[in-house]
């Protein structure tokens, strides 16, 4: 089965590549708090965009 990788391998591979968490929104997080991808500014976790650059994620 050594020719068979796993899905955890897979997704180990996925995560080493991103090198961050993303949650299913876009933001990225830091902190418990949302991150913009664009200008990386912090927002509390109920923030719908980013009130520094106007960034929001795709819905
Ligand atoms: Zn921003």
């Amino acid at each position: 089965m050594a020719s068979a990788p796993s899905s955890d391998d897979m997704f180990d591979e996925f995560l080493s590549q991103r090198g961050h968490d993303v949650d299913q929104s876009g933001w990225e997080e830091s902190y418990n708090k949302k991150q913009c991808p664009d200008c990386g500014g912090l927002h509390e976790s109920t923030a719908a965009q980013c009130s520094v650059c106007g960034w929001a994620p795709v819905r």
